[in-house]
């Protein structure tokens, strides 16, 4: 069997996907997912520039020699371009071995190791009852765990809540002031415990933007009101700053989905600093590269809640349904649903019940593309959002 044809389609049903697809000579093609949100023509030209080309004559079933290839032979490695890109090209090899084995991807990685995927849906408001509505709109569409997140009294435009355009065409300006975040959030999360009970897990996403010290506050803060995690709560890149968290708190740690790289988890696994690893398949060099990730994550009891938003393709949150339906070390998944027009687009197989996933059992990833409905949404320059302190100092977003 040969590679004889490799393409990167770009497309924007209500948000941008880049999808790598790759032809062989038995007829057999695979699809990958090479989205990265706010760079994404960035990564579809590494792709049809400096990958794509080198694949065409190759043997698909070879794997992980090509993902060596891809990540040794380039010299420059890591970074999320480069990551993506070897994701995009690893998901769409496992799509068409997982194809010609006539099998369901999970179970080439193992066969499954529970029924269903536990997901957990975002919630977020401008104030408590407005937060409360999105709680129980979740809560209706089947979610079990959730994500909180609350504006904060004197901010205008804050992480994760309705905002408005500043100026066409140019990235979101939103506001952010520590010391009234820092004082808001736990009664927040007091009167959402006082709401809907102790036992609803209960997630919240800090998005890189405290030090250690108030990181450590935070964390303890919020103990009374047993949280299945707390995220992102340092900048993701200096793995030592959760040494001083660890120490002061036991409330249970995410990170990672800004991380491409097992080296970037290298400290916050060996030291038991994190509880959870949260890199997608998508920008972390795909299926390959996560199983290991998890293998190695295991051995010290720290699970998996891979990065699931809108911006991970129906492609790439397929991968992360079988891996988590096959991994022993299955945390929770990330999971929030897509635009509309993505329907029109992606077939993605999988099914939503009861807030859980379940892959599809067709061969491969078990996703379909319909690429006339892609030719109607085309790609539309996006950014992603800045964020300026009150005195206009440029903040962690
Ligand atoms: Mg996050």
């Amino acid at each position: 069997m040969k590679i004889v044809d490799a393409s990167v389609l770009v497309c924007g049903p209500g948000r941008n996907y880049v999808t790598v697809r790759i032809e062989t000579d038995e007829g057999v093609t695979g699809l990958g997912d090479a989205t990265l949100n706010g760079r994404e023509l960035s990564v579809a030209a590494y792709l049809s520039e400096h990958v794509l080309p080198t694949l065409i004559g190759g043997d698909p079933q070879r794997i992980e020699d090509t993902w060596q290839q891809l990540y040794r032979g380039a010299y420059w490695r890591r970074g999320p371009v480069t990551m993506a890109a070897i994701a995009a090209v690893d998901l769409a090899l496992w799509d068409i071995k997982a194809k010609v084995a006539g099998l369901p991807l999970y179970q080439l990685l193992g066969g499954a190791s529970r029924d269903r995927v536990r997901t957990y849906g975002h919630a977020a408001g401008r104030d408590l009852p407005e937060l409360f509505d999105s709680v129980r709109a979740r809560q209706a569409e089947g979610y079990q765990a959730i994500r909180i997140q609350s504006g904060i009294p004197g901010l205008q435009r804050v992480y994760s809540i309705a905002q408005t355009e500043n100026t066409p065409g140019m990235p979101v300006v939103e506001d952010w002031d520590t010391a009234a975040y820092l004082r808001h959030i736990p009664g927040v999360f007091e009167a959402v415990r006082n709401e809907f009970g102790p036992e609803l897990p209960l997630l919240h996403d800090v998005h890189h933007r405290l030090t250690p010290q108030q990181s450590a506050r935070l964390a303890k803060s919020l103990e009374p009101y047993d949280l299945f995690w707390l995220e992102d709560c340092t900048p993701a890149e200096d793995q030592s700053a959760l040494r001083l968290v660890r120490q002061h708190s036991t409330i249970p740690l995410a990170i990672g989905e800004v991380f491409n790289t097992v080296f970037d988890y290298q400290t916050l696994i060996t030291e038991r600093l994190i509880d959870f690893v949260r890199s997608p398949v998508t920008h972390f060099g795909g299926v390959t590269a996560v199983k290991k990730l998890l293998d190695f994550a295991a051995l010290y009891q720290i699970r998996s809640g891979l990065h699931g938003p809108a911006d991970i393709s129906p492609v790439g949150m397929a991968a992360a349904v079988h891996l988590g339906l096959a991994v022993h070390n299955f945390g929770i998944q990330e999971y929030s649903g897509y635009p509309a027009q993505a329907a029109e687009v992606f077939h993605p197989g999988y099914t939503f019940t009861d807030g859980h996933l379940r892959p599809s059992e067709a061969p491969g990833l078990g996703v379909t593309l319909d690429e006339q409905a892609m030719a109607a949404h085309p790609y539309r320059r996006d950014y992603l959002p800045y964020n300026r302190l009150l005195d206009g100092t440029l903040h962690d977003w």
